[in-house]
């Protein structure tokens, strides 16, 4: 059911990508010489599509995913993400773009030590205007999705890792964005505590129908995702053995199917 959600528009392909990125390049001054880290990355993410990517520590993908979110800026190519041309934005565009449009999940989940979870929900809503009261009424409601009603008054550092992430969640999805990026959403928890992170994530961003990009290097994310691709040597490049849904439901290397 999940991958019909535009069936009645239409099929994924019929409707323009949700994330392009063409020929992105982008390098660092690394002991007083260049290195490009990014060397020509491809992608396209259907509006609703759930991607990891995978590669090995330094390729890339943090740095890939502050370009897509415009905390950072291509050296080349074009960058499309929800209809914005991102590579055309001064800094100040790309930021009221990112507030707008991007949710992030962290690793370290990231919550302000200083504010309540309910502060920390309306946080982004803040960010991007005015916050009202049925503003208010939505950042609580994803709090009940998430099992902490009650919790609205606690302050962060009193919850558990687990409760945290799962108030970040709250908080990534707050205002409405159109593409989640997580960055080792679960990589700090314990499996038990990770499983329940990722059902929700997973729950809610279909429900939204936001569409995910999840840096991760464990196989129970990659497997709930819609497709798996890696950073190598500053291009992306999709696992031999095809889509972790594919491998993981039907057995390994159905030759016959092609990732979009
Ligand atoms: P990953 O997230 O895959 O581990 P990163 O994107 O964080 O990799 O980093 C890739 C490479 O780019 C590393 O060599 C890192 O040192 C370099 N790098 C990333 N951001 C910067 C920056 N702002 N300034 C200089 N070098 C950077
Ligand atoms: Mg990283």
């Amino acid at each position: 059911m999940s991958n019909l959600r535009v069936g009645g528009e239409g099929t994924l392909q019929a409707r323009p990508p949700l994330l392009k990125l063409s020929n992105i390049v982008r390098s660092f001054m690394e002991g007083g010489r260049q290195r490009e880290v990014l060397r020509g990355v491809d992608m396209e993410l259907a509006r609703g599509e759930f991607v990891a990517l995978l590669g090995p520590s330094g390729s890339g993908k943090s740095t890939l995913l502050n370009l897509v979110s415009g905390i950072d800026a291509p050296d080349g190519g074009h960058l499309e993400v929800d209809g914005v041309r991102l590579h055309e934005l001064s800094e100040r565009e790309r930021t009221r773009f990112r507030r707008d449009r991007i949710g992030f999940v962290f690793q370290f989940f990231n919550l302000v030590p200083t504010l309540t979870v309910e502060e920390n929900l309306l946080l982004p809503l803040e960010l991007k205007g005015a916050v009202g009261k049925d503003d208010r009424a939505r950042a609580l409601g994803l709090l009940d999705r998430v099992g902490l009603a009650d919790r609205a008054e606690a302050w962060p550092d009193r919850l558990s890792g687990g409760e945290q992430q799962r108030i970040a969640l709250a908080r990534a999805l707050v205002h409405r964005p159109s593409l989640v990026l997580a960055d080792e959403p679960t990589g700090n928890l314990d499996q038990q505590t990770g499983a329940v992170v990722l059902d929700l994530l997973v729950e809610l961003l279909r429900d939204a129908g936001t569409t995910l990009l999840a840096v991760t290097h464990a196989p129970e994310v990659a497997s709930r995702m819609d497709r798996v691709l890696s950073l190598r040597d500053g291009r992306i490049v999709s696992p031999p053995d095809g889509p972790a849904r594919q491998t993981q439901s039907d057995g390994p290397a159905r030759q016959t199917e092609t990732t979009p």
